[in-house]
């Protein structure tokens, strides 16, 4: 399907790469690495990437602002349904392109490139680049390699495999990635986050079938100096607690009127569950978003009844 991709790629002067809303360093690298590779391969295209940004990824490189566009092709990554696409009229495009690593929700482009064991969505993007006549620099297997390491936790996930292992040595050696600096860019964080962490740790409730949560109220965030995305994204430092197999965070989002819940889980699949409250994401990473804590007490104890199920018919569950 490369080869497909890439004939497209060769077909429109004007690409749109487009990913996610609630943007994160999977989907932004994804689309960013993609554009600038378009760009340095054919100089004369001309390749945007869209959607909105965070002051937290600045470094990572800027996104661009696309008014109308015609006989344009459409490339999304890191996304599975249409409905999360960050802002994206689909009408303007010619033809469209998926590249995800989700598993599938809904087709909505013309052509899909769907691997749902890939750890990252710029896991795929390297491996286009690498099948295909499509040019890498350092700044761009920088790029890959932040995806890459954020959405498999830093390589904790079973996601990564010996292939995983393989692209990532193979960019870098062949593009002399400085992972010290790179691991920087993307966690270099303010002492008040710590905190914040450190009051997470000290309240999060653990029920006996295994569930670990913790409410983070627009109180808290404020009395420890940090935004509602940060709080929520602390999720991924709880991993290996024993006895916690599926853990979550609920943290409130005055701004945006709404109740954000990530999930997290070693043990069950945990993506049906955020479904059906018209959340998903991966099996063992989803996330929802809610109208109130009741809600999301509602959503934990339909975890908590999975985990009932999960212990009583695995054995050995630590
Ligand atoms: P998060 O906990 O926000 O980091 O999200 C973990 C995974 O779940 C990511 O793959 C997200 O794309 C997905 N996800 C988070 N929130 C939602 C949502 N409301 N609907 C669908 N997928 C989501």
């Amino acid at each position: 399907m490369f080869t497909e991709i890439i004939t497209k790629i060769l077909q429109y002067d004007t690409i749109v790469i487009a990913r996610h809303i609630g943007v994160d360093p999977d989907a932004l690298s994804s689309q960013l690495a993609l554009r600038d590779s378009i760009r340095l391969t054919f100089p004369d295209k001309k390749v945007f990437a869209i959607g909105s940004g965070s002051i937290k990824f600045i470094s990572f490189g800027k996104l661009d602002k696309v008014e109308n566009v015609s006989d344009a092709l459409l490339i999304v990554t890191d996304t599975p349904d249409k409905k999360r696409v960050d802002s994206v009229d689909f009408s303007q495009f010619s033809y469209s392109i998926k590249i995800d690593h989700h598993p599938f929700v809904e087709k909505f482009c013309d052509l899909e490139y769907i691997d749902d064991e890939a750890s990252s969505a710029c896991e795929i993007i390297m491996k286009l680049i690498l099948s295909t006549q499509l040019k890498c620099n350092q700044d761009i297997a920088g790029l890959l390699f932040m995806g890459l390491a954020s959405d498999s936790n830093r390589f904790l996930f079973n996601s990564c495999t010996a292939e995983t292992f393989s692209l990532v040595s193979s960019f870098i050696r062949d593009y002399a990635l400085d992972i010290g600096n790179l691991y920087q860019k993307l966690y270099l964080r303010p002492i008040n986050e710590v905190r914040l962490e450190g009051y997470i740790a000290l309240n999060m409730v653990v029920t006996d079938n295994g569930l670990g949560y913790v409410k983070i109220s627009d109180e808290v965030i404020r009395e420890f100096g940090a935004d509602s995305a940060s709080a929520g994204n602390m999720i991924n430092n709880f991993n290996f607690i024993q006895g916690v197999l599926v853990w979550a965070t609920i943290t409130e989002d005055v701004k945006n009127e709404l109740i954000r819940v990530s999930i997290r889980s070693r043990g069950p699949a945990i993506n049906q569950v955020a479904e059906a409250y018209n959340g998903g994401g991966h099996k063992y990473a989803s996330g929802a978003r809610l109208k109130s804590f009741e809600e999301a007490m509602f959503l934990m104890n339909d975890l908590d009844k999975v985990l009932f199920e999960y212990k009583n018919t695995h054995e050995e569950v630590v």
